[in-house]
């Protein structure tokens, strides 16, 4: 049996594991070399720490004082929107003129028409979604293929109507195939959204999916990790919950996203509609 390490060393050791405790880490691991002998137990040297991802810091609110924003902790990249400051008197007009007839990603080269947005320009409540599908395309407008008449519904059973909210996505034009938007195309893109939610200044913005989730919150976190809480963007209250399109092909993640949509009403003070038909219909399928 190996020598007790002197009560000393002991004793530290305890209190640099407290520590380690005490700011998250909890996970260790033991170095495999050099093998430890007995004689060298006055050196030992502490166990490596595995960094578990911190928990989720509260933001002191300021103005509003409920509910607490918490701050996502970043993906190690150069932030895209850190430097970007809100333009005095930007604009929607503004914003598609700027955007004009896009050719900076390689998008457009398979675009027929740019979905810009949809909606009211003063509008408490943005709806952020990933990019237009074969209908958007065809038609220039967000969420009108099957995905997009199922968040009409959840906009309806929020006792609202479509008229009522803005809807954009994060790249304007669609992808190929409908696959996710690139790396490069949100780079580029994204810029102008980040645009349309200073010049809209919505009271919530809410991700529909993934991408929408963690373009904005700038994070590689799977949504899962984060959604239905109520976090910081840019001082913004943002709820991301699940894809109107991931819905149609689960639909028993509908109640999920009804508790994370009741959370945007009691901000909004909406009461909704008696039901939620949107998140009860078992509607299903394919989505654009
Ligand atoms: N899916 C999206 O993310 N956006 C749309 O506009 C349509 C479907």
């Amino acid at each position: 049996m190996a020598d007790r390490i002197p009560i000393a060393l002991e004793e530290k050791f305890r209190r640099r594991l407290a520590f380690y405790q005490d700011i998250g880490i909890d996970l260790f691991y033991r170095d495999r070399f050099p093998q430890q002998t007995a004689s060298a137990a006055e050196e030992i040297t502490l166990p490596k720490p595995v960094q578990k991802p911190q928990p989720l810091k509260p933001v002191s609110a300021t103005a509003q004082p409920a509910p607490k924003l918490n701050v996502l902790p970043r993906s190690p990249d150069v932030s895209l929107f850190e430097s970007m400051n809100k333009i005095a008197g930007d604009s929607l007009p503004k914003i598609l003129a700027d955007i004009g007839d896009c050719t900076r990603c390689k998008l457009h080269r398979g675009r027929n028409k740019l979905v810009f947005g949809d909606g009211n320009p003063n509008a408490q409540l943005v709806f952020v979604g990933e990019g237009p599908g074969r209908d958007e395309d065809a038609q220039g407008l967000p969420f009108v293929g099957r995905a997009g008449k199922l968040l009409n519904q959840m906009i309806e059973a929020m006792g609202l109507q479509r008229k009522d909210v803005y809807i954009c996505n994060v790249v304007k034009c669609r992808p190929p195939e409908n696959r996710a938007p690139e790396k490069d195309e949100v780079e580029i893109c994204s810029p102008f959204l980040l645009r349309q939610l200073d010049a809209i200044a919505p009271k919530v913005i809410v991700c529909l999916g993934s991408v929408a989730a963690q373009t904005l919150l700038e994070t590689n976190r799977g949504i899962s990790h984060f959604r239905g809480q109520w976090l910081d963007f840019r001082g913004r209250k943002l709820m991301a919950t699940y894809h109107p399109a991931y819905l149609l092909r689960n639909p028993s993640a509908k109640g999920e996203v009804w508790k994370d949509l009741q959370k945007v009403m009691a901000v909004l003070g909406l009461q909704g509609k008696k039901a939620a038909p949107a998140v009860s219909s078992q509607s299903s399928g394919k989505s654009s």
